[in-house]
């Protein structure tokens, strides 16, 4: 799957569900496996800001849930009614890092196609990693 067909599976969720307000829907995100599965999700809002949920740590869920042992190929994530590509939170990185060490990440970029596709090794140098 090419990363502009990712991206489109993110804005179609989106684009159907937007919604402003105390249990907001503002971004969706797309999660491929590298068995080839495609898991997209909402995040998920509350009434107290702090605690809302980011998109892609629920697609991911999604994806772990329905594959055990899965690993992500590649992630997207989109925001408000236009669907415009963002960047991954500090947090959903760990997420990312963990469940897909060598993911590739859609993030924007000032280029024709306003995107581009990095590893998420470089998005998250020097991973927290817990020493046993
Ligand atoms: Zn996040």
């Amino acid at each position: 799957m090419t990363p502009g067909a990712l991206i489109q599976k993110a804005r179609k969720l989106i684009q159907k569900r937007y919604e402003h307000g105390g249990h907001h829907a503002v971004v969706a995100a797309a999660v491929l496996t590298k068995s080839g599965k495609v898991y997209t999700a909402l995040n998920v809002g509350t009434y107290q800001p702090s605690i809302s949920t980011c998109a892609e740590i629920i697609a991911i869920g999604m994806a772990h849930a329905a594959e055990p042992g899965m690993e992500i190929e590649m992630l997207a994530a989109v925001r408000d009614a236009n669907g415009y590509v963002i960047a991954p939170c500090g947090k959903c990185r760990e997420y990312i890092a963990d469940y897909g060490p060598d993911a590739r990440v859609i993030i924007p970029a000032d280029n024709k196609q306003g995107y581009a596709v990095m590893p998420i090794a470089e998005l998250l140098p020097h991973k927290y990693v817990k020493r046993t």
